[in-house]
């Protein structure tokens, strides 16, 4: 499936990112998914929360945005939204040069962690003895 393929990117990117912060655990993920990315959001949902068993972000909650596309034709100028499946034909000039501006990437907006109380420090905490 290829929703589990982006979830395990994710959650890899997630922790690579969260690990040098001192995160203990990844509370909510967020993520802007293009209309023509191929992505369900129900189905990386689902894989989501299979990816992150064992992770960091275990138990993670992830919020999904999505991202209409935008098509602009670079004859005349104009833009507009493509719809799915997307329309690549200029309504104003019938041109076919048509550059995508957005609607095709996932794309890692927010993380929320709860971090460590002390300051980043890679040495460990002396532990207390008692006399
Ligand atoms: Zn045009």
């Amino acid at each position: 499936m290829h929703e589990m393929s982006v979830a395990l990117s994710v959650v890899d990117q997630v922790e690579q990112a969260a690990r040098p912060g001192g995160a203990r655990g990844v509370r909510r993920v967020t993520v802007e998914i293009g209309e023509l990315a191929g992505v369900v959001p129900d189905a990386l949902a689902f894989c989501f929360e299979l990816a992150c068993a064992g992770t960091l972000l275990e138990g993670a909650e992830l919020v999904t945005r999505s991202v209409p596309g935008r098509a602009a034709c670079a004859p005349c100028g104009r833009a507009w939204d493509t719809g799915m499946p997307p329309d690549m034909i200029c309504a104003g000039c019938r041109g076919g040069a048509t550059g995508l501006l957005s609607g095709r990437d996932l794309r890692i907006t927010e993380v929320h962690w709860s971090a460590l109380p002390t300051a980043p420090d890679p040495t460990p905490v002396p532990r207390h003895q008692e006399n």
